[in-house]
């Protein structure tokens, strides 16, 4: 990936743009900055950090968007995080931060108030842990798509013998369910969408600790621009204009220009240069860099928070005893023998029925749904479902699961916090487990769901939505989006709020990275048939052809989408930053390299 140093640049004013102020345009500025290079940072919007993305809603409360988790490379290891390092340096975060704790999930069936009993969680658990290993499984040079790999993993699964016919359709429910938590993790927009290969080439850093940042992911991102001379927000680059004689010049929406670079580092994400390459560049990108632009993919991945109002004393006492009692509707569209099965007693391991007062301080409570139906194509397998929740919008189906705290959620004065880990709920710091975790699928904490219906504490919940779905909630409006999220405890009635909250007093907070113009999409995956040669394609330079500078860099490519085995991450975007300064600051050098 990394050019040949060919003619070196004009050796005289070395003037570099760099299009982006996120991980992967900060490194690259901060690297040419450090060898006395003349960097420009161009941001379209009015804050760095991108896709990493904390909102501030008060002095006590702040949000995170996007990026939540540092995955891996983290604490005593050769290879460090470089976006944790700075964090580090900065005194952000301790240098050994806590390995990672995560939380199970209560497992929700649509209509019932009691939890999975004994033989459905066992159905559940089995279900989740043969999904994790086939994708552990696999292997790096295979062919097809991940839904592929996984059809053969339902089917070897039911031959098992480890998931009774009565349970079978749950196992499927859970198995959705699992393929949205894959969406999530990898940002595909589904697995028949992903390159099995892209899947398996993925990895995480050396050191499996995956850590939240108390100040949020976006505190690391002011820090580097702070430290950067010239970063201009609110320049939204409409046109660069190379390959002629003369230098680059750029153009922005507002007309400001930038005349006479040597070199320009673009870094928007994938989704942008999809939508913008045919305008963006004059003369137009070479065809292998646009072939690997349309091969590749970006999916949307959607945080959507509600954040419940704690009413007085009074209203904690009365509210904490009352169960949210299931409608008709709603135990009727639980049809079906998963339905069936989930009106059983519970088994002895079972914890109390919802509207129990079982609370933990400070826990995480996740509910995972069991939707009766598919929102989408759903890893392979067919769906046959029973009737349903036909009553609330389709891109519902797509709320897989809803967590109360967490650490997307970033409250003043919170003790720790810096430890991550979302494995068994709907956040995705793990994307792929060591293998040693799947010897013995029955501890597998990561996918034991949850018997006790616990009630939050936390006044902040989450809810993450991927693809198609995430894209529908996108294009609805706050309030139908609301109104959507409270049918939620109707047709999932062990649902409960923490004392003293009520569906009617409760703000939304969401993320639209699907159709934001400066990002349209969330993290980048190789499509079916793309390869990691479209990858490689993309983060090449592209050349001058003509005047002095002819043969040396001159476009340069960065961003998350443009590293194999870190796609779709900060640590990522911000190498592929750092290297692609490093080349041209090869190509300015004198000798040439
Ligand atoms: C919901 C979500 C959760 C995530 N979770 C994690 C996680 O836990 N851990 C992790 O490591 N990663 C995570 N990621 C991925 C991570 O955030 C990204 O991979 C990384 O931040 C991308 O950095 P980048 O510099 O490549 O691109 P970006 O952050 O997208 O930066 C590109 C910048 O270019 C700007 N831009 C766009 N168009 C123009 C234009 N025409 N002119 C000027 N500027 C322009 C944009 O405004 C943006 O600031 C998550 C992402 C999302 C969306």
């Amino acid at each position: 990936m990394i050019a040949a140093c060919t003619p070196p640049l004009r050796s005289a004013a070395h003037r570099i743009a760099v299009v982006g102020a996120g991980y992967a345009g900060l490194a690259a500025a901060s690297t040419l900055e450090h060898a006395r290079q003349c960097v420009t940072v161009l941001e379209a919007g009015h804050r760095p950090g991108g896709r990493a993305c904390t909102q501030q809603l008060s002095a006590e409360l702040a949000l995170e968007l996007g990026a939540t988790w540092f995955h891996g490379g983290v604490g005593d290891v050769a290879e460090k995080n470089p976006v944790f390092q700075h964090a580090v340096g900065a005194g952000l975060i301790d240098s050994r931060p806590e390995g990672e704790t995560w939380w199970s999930s209560q497992f929700l069936l649509p209509g019932s108030s009691g939890p999975l009993n004994t033989a459905q969680q066992a159905a559940v658990t089995h279900t989740l842990a043969a999904w994790a290993a086939a994708v552990e499984a696999v292997p790096q040079d295979a062919g097809g798509t991940t839904a592929d790999h996984l059809r053969v993993a339902w089917q070897q699964l039911l031959a098992s013998g480890k998931v009774p016919v009565e349970q079978e359709a749950l196992a499927r429910r859970a198995w959705r369910w699992r393929e949205h938590l894959q969406r999530a993790m990898d940002g595909c927009h589904s697995t028949a969408d992903q390159s099995a290969q892209g899947l398996a080439l993925y990895d995480e850093m050396p050191g499996g600790v995956h850590a939240a940042l108390p100040a949020g992911m976006q505190a690391v991102a002011e820090l580097l621009a702070g430290q950067l001379s010239d970063v201009r927000y609110g320049w939204e680059v409409r046109r660069i204009t190379w390959g002629g004689p003369g230098g680059i010049s750029i153009e922005c929406k507002d007309g400001s220009r930038l005349e006479d670079l040597d070199a320009v580092i673009v870094t928007v994400s994938l989704g942008v240069l999809k939508a913008q390459h045919g305008t963006l560049f004059d003369p137009p990108l070479p065809a292998d860099k646009v072939a690997a632009i349309s091969s590749l993919r970006i999916g949307t991945v959607d945080k959507v928070f509600l954040e419940f109002e704690n009413s007085s004393i009074a209203d904690i006492n009365e509210t904490a005893t009352a169960a949210v009692p299931p409608s008709e509707a709603a135990l009727d569209s639980a049809a079906g023998p998963a339905a069936e099965a989930a009106a059983e007693p519970a088994g002895p391991a079972a914890a109390p029925a919802s509207g129990s007062e079982a609370t933990t301080a400070d826990a995480v409570v996740s509910y995972a749904f069991l939707w009766s139906e598919p929102w989408e194509a759903d890893g392979g397998v067919a769906a046959g479902q029973a009737a349903s929740e036909s009553q609330v919008p389709d891109w519902l189906k797509g709320v897989f699961s809803l967590r109360f705290g967490g650490p997307e959620v970033k409250l003043t004065g919170q003790a720790g916090g810096t430890a991550g880990g979302a494995r068994g709920g709907v956040g995705p710091p793990a994307r792929q487990r060591p293998a040693a975790e799947l010897e013995d699928e029955s501890t597998d904490e990561e996918f034991v769901p949850c018997a006790a219906a616990v009630r939050p504490t936390s006044y902040q919940a989450v809810a993450w939505v991927t693809g198609e779905a995430a894209l529908a909630m996108e294009a609805a409006s706050d309030e139908e989006v609301l109104n959507a999220l409270r049918q939620l405890p109707t047709l999932f009635p062990q649902v409960q709020l923490p004392p003293g909250a009520s569906w009617d007093s409760v703000k939304l907070h969401r993320s639209k990275w699907g159709t934001d113009p400066h990002f349209l999409g969330s993290y980048s995956y190789l499509g079916p048939g793309s390869t990691p040669a479209d990858v490689a394609a993309l983060a090449a330079p592209v050349c001058a052809t003509a005047g002095q500078n002819a043969g040396a860099p001159v476009l340069l490519f960065a961003g998350e989408a443009c590293h194999v085995k870190y796609i779709g991450t900060m640590h990522g975007a911000y190498m592929t930053g750092r290297q692609q300064a490093e080349v041209l600051l090869c190509a300015l050098s004198p000798a040439g390299g």
